[in-house]
Protein backbone atom coordinates (compact mmCIF):
# COMPACT_ATOMS: atom_id res chain seq x y z
CA UNK A 1 0.00 0.00 0.00
CA UNK A 2 1.41 3.56 -0.81
CA UNK A 3 1.75 6.06 1.37
CA UNK A 4 0.86 9.27 0.01
CA UNK A 5 2.15 12.82 1.28
CA UNK A 6 0.45 16.09 -0.17
CA UNK A 7 3.32 18.92 0.05
CA UNK A 8 1.39 22.38 -0.72
CA UNK A 9 3.89 24.75 -2.45
CA UNK A 10 3.68 27.77 -1.05
CA UNK A 11 2.89 29.71 -4.86
CA UNK A 12 -0.85 30.75 -3.72
CA UNK A 13 -2.46 32.50 -6.93
CA UNK A 14 -5.44 32.95 -9.48
CA UNK A 15 -3.93 30.05 -11.59
CA UNK A 16 -2.42 28.01 -8.88
CA UNK A 17 -5.34 27.64 -6.43
CA UNK A 18 -3.99 27.64 -2.72
CA UNK A 19 -0.78 26.38 -4.78
CA UNK A 20 1.09 23.81 -6.57
CA UNK A 21 0.93 20.33 -4.77
CA UNK A 22 4.29 17.83 -4.56
CA UNK A 23 3.55 14.25 -3.67
CA UNK A 24 5.36 12.00 -1.72
CA UNK A 25 4.47 8.40 -2.04
CA UNK A 26 6.52 5.67 -0.20
CA UNK A 27 6.40 2.27 -0.12
CA UNK A 28 6.49 2.01 4.06
CA UNK A 29 10.12 0.24 3.58
CA UNK A 30 12.65 2.98 2.58
CA UNK A 31 11.53 3.75 -0.82
CA UNK A 32 9.86 6.93 -1.86
CA UNK A 33 9.35 9.14 -5.27
CA UNK A 34 8.31 12.20 -5.54
CA UNK A 35 5.83 14.16 -8.63
CA UNK A 36 5.52 17.19 -8.86
CA UNK A 37 8.49 18.93 -6.86
CA UNK A 38 7.20 22.47 -7.83
CA UNK A 39 8.16 26.05 -8.28
CA UNK A 40 12.13 26.88 -7.74
CA UNK A 41 11.64 27.58 -3.52
CA UNK A 42 14.42 26.22 -1.53
CA UNK A 43 12.44 25.83 1.81
CA UNK A 44 9.59 23.77 -0.34
CA UNK A 45 12.34 21.21 -1.34
CA UNK A 46 13.03 21.31 2.27
CA UNK A 47 10.23 20.17 2.93
CA UNK A 48 9.65 17.61 0.97
CA UNK A 49 13.16 15.96 1.78
CA UNK A 50 12.03 16.40 5.48
CA UNK A 51 8.35 14.72 4.87
CA UNK A 52 10.36 11.86 3.43
CA UNK A 53 13.37 11.93 6.35
CA UNK A 54 9.83 11.58 8.91
CA UNK A 55 9.16 8.32 7.06
CA UNK A 56 12.80 7.01 7.04
CA UNK A 57 12.56 7.18 3.04
CA UNK A 58 14.96 7.65 0.43
CA UNK A 59 13.52 9.77 -2.56
CA UNK A 60 14.86 7.54 -5.71
CA UNK A 61 13.29 8.71 -8.69
CA UNK A 62 11.12 12.20 -9.67
CA UNK A 63 8.58 12.53 -11.50
CA UNK A 64 7.10 15.24 -13.18
CA UNK A 65 3.56 16.11 -14.69
CA UNK A 66 4.69 19.07 -17.29
CA UNK A 67 7.10 21.75 -18.27
CA UNK A 68 4.90 24.66 -16.17
CA UNK A 69 6.72 26.49 -14.12
CA UNK A 70 4.95 26.16 -10.79
CA UNK A 71 5.75 22.19 -11.26
CA UNK A 72 8.91 21.57 -12.84
CA UNK A 73 11.87 23.76 -11.70
CA UNK A 74 12.28 22.48 -8.52
CA UNK A 75 13.25 19.00 -9.68
CA UNK A 76 16.66 19.46 -10.66
CA UNK A 77 17.30 21.33 -6.87
CA UNK A 78 15.55 18.20 -5.61
CA UNK A 79 17.88 15.96 -7.80
CA UNK A 80 20.95 18.29 -6.34
CA UNK A 81 19.70 17.18 -2.90
CA UNK A 82 19.16 13.53 -3.20
CA UNK A 83 20.57 11.88 -6.40
CA UNK A 84 17.41 11.09 -7.97
CA UNK A 85 17.07 11.02 -11.61
CA UNK A 86 14.37 12.84 -13.33
CA UNK A 87 11.69 11.41 -15.26
CA UNK A 88 9.55 13.09 -17.76
CA UNK A 89 8.19 13.23 -21.16
CA UNK A 90 9.92 12.26 -24.16
CA UNK A 91 9.04 15.68 -25.68
CA UNK A 92 9.46 18.01 -22.70
CA UNK A 93 12.05 20.71 -22.94
CA UNK A 94 13.17 20.98 -19.34
CA UNK A 95 16.09 18.78 -18.15
CA UNK A 96 15.28 15.64 -17.34
CA UNK A 97 17.31 12.73 -17.02
CA UNK A 98 14.67 9.98 -18.28
CA UNK A 99 12.24 10.04 -20.99
CA UNK A 100 8.75 8.54 -20.29
CA UNK A 101 6.33 7.43 -23.57
CA UNK A 102 2.85 6.01 -22.96
CA UNK A 103 2.78 3.37 -20.72
CA UNK A 104 6.23 3.33 -19.70
CA UNK A 105 6.04 1.33 -16.25
CA UNK A 106 8.35 2.53 -13.49
CA UNK A 107 8.80 0.74 -10.02
CA UNK A 108 10.58 2.30 -7.13
CA UNK A 109 10.62 -0.49 -3.87
CA UNK A 110 7.04 -1.51 -3.97
CA UNK A 111 5.61 1.19 -6.09
CA UNK A 112 4.60 0.57 -9.77
CA UNK A 113 4.03 3.68 -11.62
CA UNK A 114 2.46 3.59 -15.07
CA UNK A 115 3.15 6.86 -17.12
CA UNK A 116 0.33 7.84 -19.68
CA UNK A 117 0.53 9.70 -22.35
CA UNK A 118 -2.02 12.70 -21.72
CA UNK A 119 -1.82 16.03 -24.02
CA UNK A 120 -4.18 18.92 -24.20
CA UNK A 121 -3.17 21.13 -21.13
CA UNK A 122 0.40 20.94 -22.46
CA UNK A 123 1.73 18.43 -25.47
CA UNK A 124 4.35 16.92 -22.67
CA UNK A 125 1.77 16.16 -19.96
CA UNK A 126 1.78 12.82 -18.29
CA UNK A 127 -0.75 11.48 -15.65
CA UNK A 128 0.90 8.60 -13.63
CA UNK A 129 -1.16 5.84 -12.45
CA UNK A 130 -0.39 3.55 -9.15
CA UNK A 131 -1.73 0.32 -10.30
CA UNK A 132 -1.43 -1.50 -6.47
CA UNK A 133 -3.27 2.10 -5.14
CA UNK A 134 -5.97 2.85 -7.97
CA UNK A 135 -4.55 6.12 -7.76
CA UNK A 136 -3.80 9.14 -10.56
CA UNK A 137 -1.71 11.60 -10.36
CA UNK A 138 -2.67 13.89 -13.43
CA UNK A 139 -0.66 17.11 -12.98
CA UNK A 140 -2.91 19.65 -14.57
CA UNK A 141 -5.03 17.43 -16.88
CA UNK A 142 -7.50 17.12 -13.44
CA UNK A 143 -7.25 19.38 -10.31
CA UNK A 144 -8.99 18.47 -7.46
CA UNK A 145 -11.71 22.11 -7.32
CA UNK A 146 -12.19 24.29 -10.51
CA UNK A 147 -11.51 23.58 -14.18
CA UNK A 148 -8.59 23.55 -15.78
CA UNK A 149 -7.11 26.19 -18.44
CA UNK A 150 -6.79 25.01 -22.22
CA UNK A 151 -5.24 27.91 -24.04
CA UNK A 152 -3.37 27.69 -27.72
CA UNK A 153 -0.42 27.43 -28.75
CA UNK A 154 0.51 25.19 -25.65
CA UNK A 155 -2.91 23.56 -25.24
CA UNK A 156 -5.43 21.88 -27.37
CA UNK A 157 -9.46 21.21 -26.67
CA UNK A 158 -9.79 18.10 -28.78
CA UNK A 159 -6.13 16.59 -27.63
CA UNK A 160 -7.63 18.09 -24.20
CA UNK A 161 -11.26 16.12 -24.75
CA UNK A 162 -9.65 12.19 -26.27
CA UNK A 163 -7.36 12.48 -23.12
CA UNK A 164 -10.10 12.94 -20.53
CA UNK A 165 -12.22 10.38 -22.50
CA UNK A 166 -9.27 8.18 -22.48
CA UNK A 167 -8.57 8.47 -18.65
CA UNK A 168 -12.19 7.38 -18.39
CA UNK A 169 -12.63 4.54 -20.60
CA UNK A 170 -8.87 2.67 -19.70
CA UNK A 171 -8.79 3.66 -15.89
CA UNK A 172 -12.51 2.54 -15.22
CA UNK A 173 -10.83 1.02 -11.89
CA UNK A 174 -9.19 4.42 -11.00
CA UNK A 175 -10.68 5.39 -7.31
CA UNK A 176 -8.75 8.33 -6.63
CA UNK A 177 -7.24 11.47 -7.67
CA UNK A 178 -4.20 13.17 -7.19
CA UNK A 179 -4.08 16.62 -9.05
CA UNK A 180 -1.78 19.45 -9.21
CA UNK A 181 -3.61 21.55 -7.76
CA UNK A 182 -6.70 21.17 -4.84
CA UNK A 183 -7.70 18.43 -2.64
CA UNK A 184 -7.76 14.89 -3.01
CA UNK A 185 -10.54 13.52 -5.61
CA UNK A 186 -11.96 10.24 -3.95
CA UNK A 187 -14.57 9.52 -6.46
CA UNK A 188 -12.32 9.31 -9.93
CA UNK A 189 -14.83 8.65 -12.47
CA UNK A 190 -17.52 11.04 -11.31
CA UNK A 191 -14.67 13.41 -11.49
CA UNK A 192 -13.75 12.27 -15.23
CA UNK A 193 -17.52 12.66 -16.21
CA UNK A 194 -17.85 15.82 -14.64
CA UNK A 195 -14.92 17.62 -17.10
CA UNK A 196 -16.04 15.68 -19.80
CA UNK A 197 -19.45 17.13 -19.46
CA UNK A 198 -18.27 20.07 -18.78
CA UNK A 199 -16.54 20.68 -21.42
CA UNK A 200 -19.14 19.28 -23.94
CA UNK A 201 -21.50 22.07 -22.10
CA UNK A 202 -19.35 24.80 -22.91
CA UNK A 203 -18.77 24.19 -27.00
CA UNK A 204 -22.76 23.47 -27.02
CA UNK A 205 -23.49 27.02 -25.50
CA UNK A 206 -20.91 28.42 -27.77
CA UNK A 207 -22.85 26.92 -30.45
CA UNK A 208 -25.97 28.00 -29.67
CA UNK A 209 -24.65 31.65 -28.87
CA UNK A 210 -23.57 31.74 -32.47
CA UNK A 211 -26.56 30.36 -33.63
CA UNK A 212 -28.33 33.35 -32.41
CA UNK A 213 -25.62 35.62 -34.71
CA UNK A 214 -22.02 35.59 -35.94
CA UNK A 215 -20.07 37.28 -32.71
CA UNK A 216 -16.45 37.84 -32.04
CA UNK A 217 -14.46 36.03 -29.01
CA UNK A 218 -14.83 39.11 -26.43
CA UNK A 219 -18.99 39.52 -27.63
CA UNK A 220 -19.05 35.21 -26.71
CA UNK A 221 -16.89 35.88 -23.40
CA UNK A 222 -19.28 38.82 -22.30
CA UNK A 223 -22.48 36.83 -23.05
CA UNK A 224 -21.05 33.09 -21.62
CA UNK A 225 -19.21 34.27 -19.05
CA UNK A 226 -22.06 37.20 -18.06
CA UNK A 227 -21.79 35.81 -14.25
CA UNK A 228 -17.93 35.51 -14.33
CA UNK A 229 -16.30 38.38 -12.54
CA UNK A 230 -14.84 40.49 -15.86
CA UNK A 231 -10.82 40.01 -13.94
CA UNK A 232 -11.45 36.29 -15.35
CA UNK A 233 -12.78 37.24 -18.91
CA UNK A 234 -9.33 37.36 -20.63
CA UNK A 235 -8.55 33.61 -19.57
CA UNK A 236 -11.89 32.93 -21.25
CA UNK A 237 -11.40 34.55 -24.40
CA UNK A 238 -8.17 32.39 -24.68
CA UNK A 239 -10.89 29.14 -23.68
CA UNK A 240 -12.97 30.26 -26.19
CA UNK A 241 -10.25 30.33 -28.97
CA UNK A 242 -9.09 26.80 -27.90
CA UNK A 243 -13.00 25.72 -28.79
CA UNK A 244 -13.17 27.77 -31.97
CA UNK A 245 -10.00 26.69 -33.76
CA UNK A 246 -11.26 23.05 -33.29
CA UNK A 247 -14.77 23.43 -34.39
CA UNK A 248 -13.58 25.58 -37.48
CA UNK A 249 -10.71 23.17 -38.26
CA UNK A 250 -13.75 20.85 -38.62
CA UNK A 251 -16.27 22.93 -40.53
CA UNK A 252 -19.01 23.37 -37.83
CA UNK A 253 -17.84 26.86 -37.28
CA UNK A 254 -16.42 29.81 -40.07
CA UNK A 255 -15.01 32.63 -39.36
CA UNK A 256 -13.50 36.17 -41.38
CA UNK A 257 -11.77 39.05 -40.35
CA UNK A 258 -13.43 41.86 -39.44
CA UNK A 259 -12.28 45.22 -41.23
CA UNK A 260 -11.80 47.83 -38.26
CA UNK A 261 -9.52 48.33 -35.41
CA UNK A 262 -9.76 46.71 -31.93
CA UNK A 263 -11.48 48.85 -29.49
CA UNK A 264 -10.35 49.28 -26.19
CA UNK A 265 -13.31 47.18 -24.50
CA UNK A 266 -12.06 44.14 -26.69
CA UNK A 267 -8.76 44.71 -26.12
CA UNK A 268 -8.84 44.41 -22.69
CA UNK A 269 -10.44 41.10 -23.21
CA UNK A 270 -8.11 39.59 -25.96
CA UNK A 271 -4.77 41.61 -25.09
CA UNK A 272 -4.95 42.72 -21.15
CA UNK A 273 -1.82 43.69 -19.22
CA UNK A 274 -1.43 40.50 -18.01
CA UNK A 275 1.25 41.76 -15.64
CA UNK A 276 -0.75 44.12 -14.29
CA UNK A 277 -3.72 41.77 -13.18
CA UNK A 278 -1.83 38.93 -11.79
CA UNK A 279 1.39 40.45 -10.74
CA UNK A 280 4.80 40.77 -12.34
CA UNK A 281 6.00 37.74 -10.39
CA UNK A 282 3.39 35.64 -12.01
CA UNK A 283 4.14 37.05 -15.79
CA UNK A 284 5.60 33.52 -16.82
CA UNK A 285 3.25 31.10 -15.37
CA UNK A 286 0.19 33.51 -17.08
CA UNK A 287 1.99 32.86 -20.36
CA UNK A 288 2.55 29.42 -20.14
CA UNK A 289 -0.81 28.49 -18.72
CA UNK A 290 -3.25 30.78 -20.77
CA UNK A 291 -0.88 31.44 -24.12
CA UNK A 292 -0.65 35.46 -23.60
CA UNK A 293 2.44 35.44 -26.23
CA UNK A 294 -0.35 34.78 -28.71
CA UNK A 295 -1.29 38.18 -29.64
CA UNK A 296 -4.46 38.53 -30.74
CA UNK A 297 -4.30 41.84 -32.85
CA UNK A 298 -7.27 40.58 -35.42
CA UNK A 299 -10.89 40.67 -34.80
CA UNK A 300 -12.63 38.11 -35.77
CA UNK A 301 -16.17 37.35 -36.41
CA UNK A 302 -17.85 34.14 -36.34
CA UNK A 303 -20.56 32.43 -37.34
CA UNK A 304 -21.97 28.58 -37.73
CA UNK A 305 -21.69 26.76 -40.38
CA UNK A 306 -24.85 25.47 -41.23
CA UNK A 307 -24.93 22.04 -43.33
CA UNK A 308 -26.68 21.90 -47.12
ZN1 LIG B 1 0.04 23.74 -16.14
Amino acid sequence: MTHVARLLAPNPSALTLDGTNAYLLDDGAGHALCIDPGPPVARHVDAILNAARDRDARIEAIFVTHGHPDHWPAAPMLAAACGAPIYAHHTAEFAHDRSLRDGARTRVGGIALRAIDAPGHTFDSLVFYDEDDRALYTGDVVLGTGTVAIAPPGGDMRAYQRTLQRLANAYGEARTIHGGHGPRVDDAQAKLREYIEHRRRREEELLLALALQPQTIPDLVRRIYADVRPVLWPAAARQMLAYLLPLEREGRVRSHELDRPIDAADNAILNPAWASIVGEEHAALVEAELGTMLHLDTLRLYSVNRPG
